[in-house]
């Protein structure tokens, strides 16, 4: 196999190699060096990127004991050629790999939870075999930020398999071959091939951003290092931003909001009382007895249309009460509609309605509502046809 720079030399960031091949493979051209610092995906972590002969690299993989670096241009094979590593998006990733073992190994010490399924996007995403309760995670993330300041080097090695034998590790699988152990003093042993911190100072932070419970464990998401940080100064601006908005001191947010809320509930309380009154002095205006009532009211939303078209069926105002409101300008113009009726089906007449006003919607024999692309006096003219013609027919 090729030198794998990348476990030799962690921090080698940029090097020279030469090509050993360089063919197409679907749509891109895959290159085999004689040494690279590109770290192909695998346990856990993505793949590196970069630029490889001014080339952007597009994904590393490991095949076959070879390691592939992906491009959408062809390198000339027996060339030397110079790579360079996005470093910035590889020590993000190191900073989180070796955070996620400290996490995993403190959980596993002290409640005997496996890491079960790992993925690393813009939050590590960590399934447990066990349930953990926020408070219990909250003190495994103090433990692991201790560790981390404590700034303890890592220690990895490649045991003999006598030695291998009376080593307690975590794996997530039966190891064959040379096995590579990460070890974090105090906090982990594990077989692992990713790429790691030389001491833990240079994670940073450890935090828990959620967890819910699944597959009968957890899933926690977390982040480490820059990551943490970059979430940490998104949470400040945004809550600075909602201090602006609500007038309140930093940290009094949620106060500030709580008053809000209740403020809200009164207006909602007020408003209900103002809307019931704005429909008993416009139901006087109103005569009772009709058998088809048509009326228009453009200022109320769709909910109140609902609300005034129940209050007049209510108030025995006609036998088919339709609340009509204009929606949109022009070509786009339709006339949003609520109708009801205590003694007519009118689910039955809302297909027949629908095609003859190019409308839709539905709802229940008592009430339908959707909207129609039809102006009122035609829907006067097909409801009345429809409902004035005085006994409720079979199919209504
Ligand atoms: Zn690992």
């Amino acid at each position: 196999m090729e030198k794998q720079l990348y476990y030799d030399y962690p921090y080698v960031k940029e090097f020279d190699a030469r090509v050993l091949s360089s063919e197409k493979r679907g749509k891109f051209y895959e290159t085999v060096l004689d040494r690279t610092a590109f770290y192909p995906e695998g346990g856990g972590q993505p793949a590196d990127g970069g630029i490889l002969d001014g080339k952007t690299v597009l994904d590393v993989q490991e095949r076959d004991g070879r390691i592939f670096h992906r491009t959408a241009e062809p390198l000339t094979a027996g060339s030397l050629v110079h790579g360079a590593i996005d470093w910035e998006k590889r020590f993000s990733l190191t900073q989180e790999h070796s955070g996620e073992h400290i996490v995993s190994g403190l959980i596993h010490r002290a409640y005997g939870y496996n890491n079960v399924g790992y993925h690393m996007g813009e939050e590590i995403q960590l399934d447990l075999d066990g349930v953990l309760t926020w408070e219990q995670l909250l003190e495994i993330e103090h433990q692991a930020n201790e560790i981390i300041w404590k700034n303890v080097p890592l220690h990895i090695w490649y045991p003999s398999p006598e030695e291998l034998r009376s080593i307690d590790y975590r794996s997530k699988k039966e190891l064959t071959g040379t096995v590579r152990l990460v070890e974090i003093p105090g906090a982990d042993v594990c077989a692992c091939c990713g790429t790691h911190v030389e001491r833990t100072g240079e994670i940073g932070l450890v935090k828990f951003m959620s967890m819910i419970h699944y597959k009968g464990g957890v899933r926690i998401m977390m982040l480490c290092g820059r990551k943490a940080v970059r979430a940490f100064d998104e949470k400040l601006d945004s809550t600075r931003e909602i201090c602006t908005l609500l007038s309140a001191k930093p940290g009094e947010s949620a106060e500030a909001v709580r008053r809000l809320w209740e403020e809200g509930k009164e207006k909602d309380l007020a408003i209900g009382e103002l809307t019931r009154e704005l429909f008993r002095l416009k139901a006087m205006a109103i005569p009772g007895g009709q058998k088809v009532l048509v009326d228009t009211e453009s200022g109320f939303s769709a909910v109140e249309i609902r609300k005034f078209c129940d209050y007049l069926m209510q108030e025995k105002k006609a036998e088919v009460v339709c609340i009509l409101r204009k929606n949109g300008e022009g070509k786009n113009a339709s006339l949003g509609y609520c109708i009801g009726s205590l003694s007519r089906n009118l689910r039955n007449a809302a297909g027949e309605l629908n095609r003859e006003l190019h409308g839709r919607g539905g709802g229940s024999p008592q009430m339908i509502q959707g909207s129609f692309s039809a102006d009122e006096d035609k829907v006067r003219e097909v409801l009345s046809a429809r409902f004035a013609g005085g006994e409720a027919d079979q199919g209504d």
